[in-house]
């Protein structure tokens, strides 16, 4: 993705509340390895239920965030479970039910969208952390370009207002 500063983020967002906006602390921005990420994901040390997602919308030229919120109590252990976004099975513990509010009114007035997501938001890592002849760069990117389409469908649902 577009390399992004602390400006672009904090604009970003299209669902936060200014409160939220205040608070959110960023990630290490200078040790991010842009190129190979389809999304900035973090989780807050201070709220350990936020977690913020970002990335680059390439057909309007401009950043989207929003602010998710991790379901109370995780998934059965035991049983394997698959991120929505990058389809890696995972332990059931380390996927995660998140909620993000719909932006604008709708949002305020309480309307939600939930999805299955990597605990950690660290799906682009996740897509490349096997050995390279298990996971070839071919499948590398077919992968990144798959995760980037998941990620920009459920922000464009996120701000879909009808
Ligand atoms: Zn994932």
């Amino acid at each position: 993705m577009r390399a992004l500063t602390e400006d672009d983020i904090r604009g970003a967002f299209v669902n936060a509340t200014d409160e939220q906006l205040q608070r959110m602390p960023l990630p290490g921005l200078h040790e991010t390895l842009w190129d190979e990420r389809e999304f900035l994901g973090w989780r807050d040390p201070q709220a350990a239920h936020l977690g913020y997602l970002v990335h680059w919308d390439e057909a309007e030229q401009t950043p989207v965030g929003i602010v998710v919120r991790a379901a109370s109590g995780g998934m059965r252990a035991g049983i394997a479970a698959m991120c929505s976004f990058c389809h890696s099975p995972q332990p059931a513990t380390q996927v995660r039910l998140f909620s993000t509010p719909r932006a604008g009114e709708a949002g305020r007035n309480g309307n939600t969208i939930g999805t299955y997501i990597c605990e950690d938001l660290a799906c682009s890592l996740l897509i490349r952390r096997a050995p390279a002849h298990l996971n070839p760069p071919q499948q590398v990117a077919r992968r990144s370009a798959d995760l980037l389409q998941r990620v920009q469908n459920f922000t464009a649902d996120v701000m879909r207002t009808a």
